[in-house]
């Protein structure tokens, strides 16, 4: 078993998209930094995550990926408020009774929260990839676009299947 984390925001659900979509409406300029915060802390989670779509049948892919027991699954994800952090565990466990989910400040690193070294991380930001490299972790760029932007890509996550299965024991 290798360990593999898995971020929520643009892999299992888009709420890139949406949450971008709704700052458009409210007038929020997305590259003010305090505005841009003071959005995500006051957002109401749990309606969020109520109208967003899965990415590419995230849900039925990460269970494929924990039926093939190569992996030790976590998701990891960066949160502004605890309220974020309660709706989030609670949509994961809609769907898996015994999966571990790590909520992560926004403040902190995801290196500084887990084990990385010789671990994978899947994630749609470059940036938390670039540290996970530096820390020896294995890196994988979630893209819909499959830009990997260096770094090695998949678009479903059940594609990880393949990606690993010969290196993993
Ligand atoms: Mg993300």
């Amino acid at each position: 078993m290798i360990n593999l984390y898995i971020d929520f925001d643009g892999v299992i659900l888009d709420t890139i998209t949406v949450t971008y979509e709704l700052m458009k409406k409210e007038g929020i300029d997305r590259e003010n930094r305090e505005e841009a915060i003071k959005f995500f802390q006051n957002l109401d989670w749990k309606y969020i995550l109520s109208i967003t779509p899965e990415i590419n049948d995230s849900i039925s892919c990460i269970q494929k990926l924990i039926d093939t027991k190569l992996f030790d699954i976590s998701i990891l994800t960066h949160v502004n408020s605890l309220h974020e952090a309660v709706e989030k565990v609670k949509f994961i466990r809609k769907y898996f009774k015994d999966i571990t989910v790590i909520p992560v400040p926004k403040e902190i690193s995801k290196t500084k929260m887990v084990q990385t070294e010789g671990s994978i991380l899947v994630d749609d930001y470059a940036g938390n990839l670039r540290e996970w490299e530096s820390e020896n972790g294995i890196a994988v760029r979630f893209s819909k676009k499959l830009n990997g932007k260096g770094f090695l890509v998949v678009d479903r996550l059940d594609q990880l299947i393949d990606m690993f299965s010969e290196t993993v024991e």
